[in-house]
């Protein structure tokens, strides 16, 4: 949709420019349950249609001039998905209701997904699917969709799904019939004909409120980008696993079968190799100070486990250090020095993140550890040591 109007004022909100045009035919936002237009006014792009006091505002991203004539263009694309997403809706609900007597007590409509409340918290996948295949039906059929103003006393020959508060104010109430299925007061975009909406699709449901369940649906193009990214997340997947479209499912259950194996027998490995170690390094322990000073090079799992044994050593400090994570874990016990502080000084030559407190802390570095870093972050620390005078 394009015409031509005047800006009557446009002032600086932020980063953006707040707008009101002389003549304004851009839907307001959230108006109806339903998503707003977006278009341009000139140059500048339309970010926002705020309705307030019976004025629409819009808010632009680019300076206008007042008083001066714009060219407007209105997305012709988003006002149809927006359609799309709205008449499916209506079918959706009275799928819903014919079928199994369950009413929409909310609706919303997102950018991606739209949402239907129903009042109920019992629904299964069977029951959307058959709700599903009822409101798909309705659409191919292509029946038209009718806008009919009519007086509000005579509203009682509609079977009318809800009358709402607002409804009951209006002298004339704007109904959108679609065919002889459904027939509701509604003031969004909608559809001329049902075929229109292509196809539509619960894609979640939960429960909300503690009441009602909420039914993500999508309709029309949206099924289409939503396919292509399971698409594309299921291409991925072959590319990972290796596997094919038949074995997909067994390949990644296998893989995930043998990583808990692989755990049960790290467990089993680092209890059975714990104790060589314990002896290993308590026989030739770094004595600064009084204090005894263990380090060990080896994986998370194991060095996790002697920090803890090494952690109830009076007088002594436990340096690990996982060779495949930059991994380093620290703890101390003693009362002069703080697994904290060491932690510090490591920092101070390596970048990174970690803390913790006085007696266990821990740091992620930034950089793959080689031997000689190990070696420079023991002598940093044993140099550390040494200079405290307790
Ligand atoms: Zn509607």
């Amino acid at each position: 949709m394009r015409y031509t109007t005047k800006v009557l004022k446009c002032r600086r909100i932020g980063d953006s420019y707040s707008v009101e045009l002389e003549k304004c035919e851009f839907y307001p936002d959230g108006a109806g349950g339903q998503l707003g237009d977006r278009g341009k006014v000139g140059k500048s792009n339309v970010l926002e249609v705020i309705r307030e006091n019976g004025r629409t505002i819009l808010k632009v991203d680019k300076e206008l001039e007042s008083n001066k004539e714009y060219t407007v263009e209105i997305s012709e694309n988003r006002r149809f998905d927006i359609a799309q997403q709205h008449t499916a809706q209506h079918i959706l609900s009275r799928a819903f209701e014919n079928l199994f007597n369950l009413q929409t007590v909310g609706f919303h409509m997102g950018e991606e997904i739209s949402t239907i409340d129903l009042n109920t918290l019992s629904i299964d996948w069977s029951m959307v699917e058959k709700a599903e295949d009822l409101s798909n039906e309705i659409i191919w059929k292509d029946l038209t969709v009718e806008i009919i103003f009519e007086d509000f006393e005579n509203l009682e020959k509609y079977d009318l799904r809800k009358i709402s508060e607002k409804i009951k104010k209006l002298e004339k109430v704007r109904l959108v019939k679609i065919g002889d299925f459904d027939v509701n007061a509604c003031g969004g975009f909608h559809v001329e004909s049902t075929g229109q909406i292509g196809l539509v699709k619960v894609i979640h449901f939960e429960k909300v409120k503690g009441k009602y369940t909420r039914l993500e649906y999508i309709a029309g193009k949206r099924i289409l980008n939503y396919i292509r990214t399971l698409e594309g997340r299921e291409r991925k997947l072959f590319e990972i696993t290796k596997a094919s479209k038949d074995d997909l499912i067994t390949k990644v259950q296998k893989l995930l079968d043998n990583s808990k194996d692989q755990k049960k027998k790290i467990t089993y490995l680092v209890e059975d190799l714990k104790k060589k170690v314990i002896l290993e390094l308590e026989n030739d322990p770094i004595v600064i100070n009084d204090i005894k000073v263990y380090t060990y090079s080896s994986t998370t799992e194991l060095i996790e486990v002697l920090a803890s044994i090494f952690q109830k050593k009076e007088k002594s400090i436990f340096l690990g250090f996982d060779l495949f994570k930059n991994f380093v874990i620290i703890t101390c016990n003693n009362d002069e020095l703080g697994a904290n502080d060491l932690i510090k000084e490591i920092l101070k030559n390596f970048e990174g993140k970690g803390g913790g407190s006085k007696k266990r802390a821990n740091v992620v570095l930034q950089k793959k550890l080689t031997i000689e870093d190990i070696e420079k972050i023991v002598n940093d620390i044993l140099d550390f040591i040494k200079q405290q005078h307790f």
